[in-house]
C-alpha cells in the first residue's frame, strides 16, 4: 500500500531503490490480541512468510559460486534447518492458535526464547551462533511484513538500495556509495551535518528526520526518495513512477539550459564581478568544479582524507592528494583548510578524543591540531609543498582567539624554513586565513584581522554556535536559522571589517549555494562565495539577474529589522529586485 513518509530534504535529487534497513534485527511487533476469526488467516500469513524465507535461501544457495561457496552454503543450510525445524514451526503455530498472538509477536517470542538458549551455552562458538537465529528470523520477519505486489518485487530486484537508518557517519558514506547505495533515509540526522554535506558531494539524495521510516519500511520495500521535498514514498504507484521519470527529464533539460552558463561570467547587472568558488571534499569534486566554471576551490575539507582509515595519512600521501588538487585546478586559486576533525567528524585513527561530554564545544578543528603539533606540522608541510604548483591558501578552522592564529603562523613559518633548507621549491609568501565560524572570532575580528591574509565565513557552524542550536539535531530544525538577527549582524560585521581592512572574504557555509540567500549576501557586500560545485550554475544564473547597488541600498534595513517577520519582508524585497536596474551605490557601513 502506498505510503508517504515526511522528512527534510538534506541532499537534493530523487532515487528509486529497495529499502535496506540498518537494524533488520529491530522487531516491529503488533501486540494487539488476535480474534478467533482471524487465527486461520494469521496461520496462513506465517506459513507464507516461512515459505518465502525458505525460497529466498534456496535462491541464494543456487547463486553461490567461487572459493567460499562451500562455507557459505553450510551457513545457508544451517539457516534452512532452523526454518524447517518442526519444534520451531509448531511453536509458532501454537502461539498463534492457542496464545492468540499475531504472527510478528509469535515470531519475536520464538526468537527471544531461542536466543536465550544460545546465550546460556558455555561454548563460545555455539553462543556466537545466536546471530544465525537473528538472521533467519529477520528474514521471516521481512517476508512477513512485505506487502509488495509481484510487479513491485520484479521492479525492486532491478534497482539499487536505499539505506534506511537512524544516522549515518560521514566515514561510512563513501564505502556505502561505492557499494551501490543510491540514497539515504534517516530517522535522525540534519540537513547541515557533515554526512549531508558529503551526500551532496556524492550527489546521493538524502532525507533526514523521517521519524517513521524505520517503523514503517521493511527490507526490500520499493521506495522513491525525494531529496528536494523531503518526502519518501513507499510502494510508489505507476503515477509516482511517472513523476519520477518526469523529474529525470526536467533535470536533464535544466542541466542543458544551465550548461550555457558554464563559461559565462558571474557579474551583477551593474557590473560587480562575483567570484563563485567550489567547496571540495574529494578528488572527484575538482573535475566538477572545473566543468561548472568555478573560480577556484574556496574550501577543501582535508579531514575527509582522514576519515576512512585506521591510520592518519603521512606527509607524502597528503602532499600527493593536495598537489593533484592544485594541478587539477590548472592555476586557479585553491584554499586548503587544515584538519577540522572532531564533533561529528570522528576518525578511526584515534585522533579525536572519545567520550567528550560535548564534542561540538570540545577539541575540534584548530584545537585538535594545536594539541597534536606533529600532526599539524605534517599537514602544513604537505600543503606548503604544493605552493610551487599553483596559488594555494591555508585556512584554519574553528578559530576563537588571535593567539591560535599567531601560533599557526609561527608553525607555518618554521615548516617553510625547514622545507627550504631541505631544498624544496616552495612559494615566497603564503596566505593564511581563518574560518569565522565561532561568534567570538566574528565579534573580535577587528583585533585579529591584521594577523590574517583572508577570511572565510563558515555559516554552518556560526549559526550553530551563535544560536546554541546543534547543527546535527534535526529536532531543532526551525531554530537553526541563518536569518536570525544575531547571525545576520555577525555576517554583516565580518564582511564590513574585511572590506574596511581590504582583506578578501568568502562565505563557504551551505547558504552560499542556496539561491534564497544570494541577493541578501550580495546586499551585505559579499563578492566571493564558495559552494558545492553542482550549485554554481544555479547561483550564477541568479547573480547575473541581480543589481548589487540596489541590494546594498536595501541591506541596512535588514539589519535594522527587529524580528524574523521584519527580516522576511526585507528579504522579499531584495529577491523581488532581481533584474531591476538602478544605480549602484557604495556598500553600507555596517557595525555589530
Ligand atoms: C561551516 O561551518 O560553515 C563550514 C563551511 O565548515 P564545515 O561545514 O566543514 O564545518
Ligand atoms: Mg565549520
Amino acid at each position: 500500500m502506498r505510503l508517504i513518509l515526511e522528512g527534510s530534504g538534506a541532499s537534493r535529487g530523487m532515487a528509486l531503490g529497495r529499502a535496506r534497513l540498518e537494524q533488520p534485527s529491530r522487531f516491529l511487533v503488533d501486540n494487539t490480541p488476535l480474534a478467533q476469526a482471524d487465527v486461520a488467516a494469521e496461520l496462513v500469513r506465517i506459513d507464507n512468510a516461512l515459505a518465502l524465507a525458505r525460497a529466498e535461501l534456496k535462491g541464494l544457495r543456487d547463486k553461490l559460486s567461487g572459493p567460499l561457496a562451500r562455507e557459505v552454503a553450510e551457513f545457508i543450510d544451517a539457516h534452512g534447518l532452523i526454518l524447517a525445524d518442526p519444534e520451531f514451526v509448531n511453536g509458532l503455530h501454537n502461539l498463534i492458535k492457542d496464545g492468540r498472538f499475531r504472527a510478528s509477536a509469535a515470531l519475536k517470542m520464538q526468537r527471544d526464547s531461542l536466543v536465550a538458549v544460545f546465550e546460556a551455552m558455555d561454548d563460545p562458538y555455539l553462543r556466537s551462533r545466536r546471530e544465525d537465529i537473528e538472521h533467519v528470523i529477520g528474514r521471516v520477519q521481512g517476508a512477513l511484513s512485505r506487502e509488495s505486489s509481484v510487479e513491485e518485487r520484479k521492479l525492486a530486484s532491478r534497482v539499487g538500495e536505499i539505506l534506511v537508518s537512524d544516522t549515518v557517519a560521514p566515514a561510512e558514506l563513501v564505502p556505502l556509495a561505492e557499494h551501490g547505495v543510491l540514497g539515504f533515509i534517516l530517522t535522525g540526522g540534519s540537513t547541515l551535518s557533515h554526512s549531508a554535506i558529503l551526500a551532496r558531494s556524492l550527489r546521493l539524495p538524502m532525507v533526514v528526520g523521517s521519524h517513521q521510516a524505520l517503523a514503517h519500511l521493511r527490507d526490500g520495500d520499493l521506495v522513491l526518495i525525494d531529496g528536494d521535498s523531503g518526502n519518501v514514498i513507499a510502494h510508489p504507484t505507476a503515477q509516482d513512477l511517472a513523476s519520477y521519470r518526469q523529474w529525470q527529464r526536467d533535470v536533464a533539460q535544466q542541466d542543458k539550459r544551465r550548461a550555457r552558463l558554464r563559461d559565462a561570467e558571474t557579474r551583477t547587472l551593474d557590473g560587480i564581478e562575483i567570484h563563485l568558488h567550489a567547496n571540495a571534499e574529494m578528488a572527484a569534486d575538482v573535475a566538477r568544479a572545473r566543468s561548472f566554471g568555478a573560480a577556484g576551490i574556496g574550501l577543501f575539507r582535508t579531514e575527509f582524507l582522514f576519515l576512512q582509515r585506521r591510520d592518519a595519512p603521512g606527509e607524502e600521501e597528503q602532499f600527493l592528494a593536495y598537489r593533484d588538487l592544485v594541478l587539477g585546478m590548472g592555476g586557479l586559486p585553491v584554499t586548503i583548510r587544515t584538519l577540522d576533525l572532531g564533533a561529528d567528524k570522528a576518525d578511526s585513527a584515534g585522533l579525536v578524543l572519545e567520550d567528550e561530554p560535548n564534542p561540538a564545544l570540545g577539541v575540534r578543528g584548530v584545537r585538535l591540531s594545536l594539541r597534536n603539533p606533529q600532526l599539524m606540522r605534517t599537514q602544513l608541510r604537505a600543503i606548503l609543498r604544493t605552493t610551487g604548483y599553483g596559488p594555494v591558501r591555508i585556512l584554519v578552522p574553528m578559530v576563537s582567539a588571535v593567539e591560535e592564529v599567531i601560533t599557526i603562523r609561527r608553525m607555518v613559518d618554521e615548516c617553510a624554513t625547514q622545507l627550504r633548507k631541505e631544498g624544496q621549491q616552495i612559494a615566497e609568501h603564503f596566505e593564511l586565513g581563518a574560518m569565522i565560524e565561532v561568534p567570538a572570532a566574528a565579534i573580535a575580528l577587528t583585533s585579529m584581522i591584521r594577523q590574517l591574509d583572508f577570511v572565510a565565513i563558515g555559516t554552518n557552524d556560526l549559526v550553530q554556535y551563535t544560536l546554541a542550536v546543534d547543527r546535527n539535531n534535526n529536532e531543532l530544525g526551525e531554530l537553526y536559522d541563518p536569518l536570525h538577527p544575531a547571525v545576520l549582524r555577525l555576517i554583516a560585521h565580518t564582511i564590513a571589517v574585511c572590506r574596511r581592512n581590504r582583506r578578501p572574504v568568502t562565505l563557504c557555509g551551505e547558504i552560499a549555494g542556496d539561491v534564497y540567500f544570494t541577493a541578501m549576501l550580495i546586499g551585505l557586500g559579499l563578492t566571493e562565495f564558495s559552494m558545492h560545485p553542482g550549485l554554481i550554475l544555479e547561483v550564477r544564473e541568479v547573480v547575473n539577474a541581480l543589481h548589487a547597488g540596489e541590494l546594498r541600498k536595501i541591506a541596512p534595513r535588514l539589519l535594522r529589522a527587529t524580528d524574523r517577520a521584519g527580516i522576511d519582508a526585507v528579504m522579499h524585497r531584495m529577491r523581488a529586485r532581481m533584474s531591476a536596474v538602478e544605480n549602484a551605490v557604495a556598500a553600507p557601513a555596517i557595525d555589530c
